[in-house]
Formats: structure tokens, sequence, C-alpha cells
């Protein structure tokens, strides 16, 4: 999964407002790719919970980009933060995420134990709690 947040960091590497990349190891650099291995790692994990994965990554790692390349930034950010969360949500569920951690439905039971059944990929609820996710908040996908 981190070939989307290296592929992220390398085309924004030349942007970097750091002069000289050697000598900054450890500094902004580094801190664009922590940022990006974050985020896509969240989309992996926790994409419904993370409303604007593209809006939050850009605010996280703008600083360390000149105004002049911002808007560049933001849509290549936007970009590969769309493939990254669309090739997430149509892998194929095995049960299990990519981390090997099994998925289980996000619904609780009536009884207040959470609903242990396998989810289904777009919306994280098993086939009976399907009705559940309807009634959900819908969260803009675009950021
Ligand atoms: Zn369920």
């Amino acid at each position: 999964m981190y070939r989307f947040s290296r592929a992220i960091y390398r085309e924004l590497a030349p942007e970097i407002a750091s002069p000289d990349r050697r000598a900054r190891t450890g500094g902004d650099h580094a801190r664009v790719l922590r940022a990006c291995e974050a985020a896509v790692e969240r989309l992996a994990t926790d994409r419904h919970y993370f409303a604007r994965p593209a809006r939050t990554l850009f605010n996280d790692i703008r600083v360390y980009f000149p105004m002049s390349a911002q808007y560049r930034v933001y849509k290549v950010v936007d970009r590969y933060m769309r493939f990254a969360k669309e090739y997430f949500s149509t892998r194929p569920l095995n049960g299990y995420d990519i981390e090997g951690n099994r998925l289980e439905c996000r619904a609780t039971t009536r009884r207040g134990t959470p609903c242990q059944r396998t989810p289904l990929p777009h919306n994280g609820y098993c086939p009976s709690h399907q009705h559940l996710a309807e009634t959900e908040e819908t969260v803009p996908l675009a950021a």
C-alpha cells in the first residue's frame, strides 16, 4: 500500500521548499513522506471514518511547499488519494484488512455487542446491517 505514498512523495519532492535535499534528510522531506504514509495507511485501515483524505493530507504537508506550488501539490494529493481510495474499496474482501486484522461489521447488535459478521467492502456493514448505511449521514467523497 505504500506504493501510493511513495508515488505522491516522488511527484512532490522536487517542489519541497527546503533547498538542499541531502542536507535535510530527516527534515522536511522525511516529514512529507511520513505524512503521505500516515494518510494512505489511514485510508487503508479506517476509510469509513476518514471523510476528506486529500484535504487532510494537503493541510498536513502544505507548509513544506512554496506558495507557487500549492495548487499543484493539492492536485497531486487529490489524484493519488482518489486512486488509493478506489483501490482499497474495490479489493476483493477476504475478511481481513491489509494488516491481517479480521474485519467486522461496524454495527452493534441489539444486545449491545459488536456484530462480528464479515462486512461488505463498500460501506463496512454486513449484509444484514445494510440498512444502517443508508441512515448514516453521507460524507462528501471529494475533498
Ligand atoms: Zn452486522
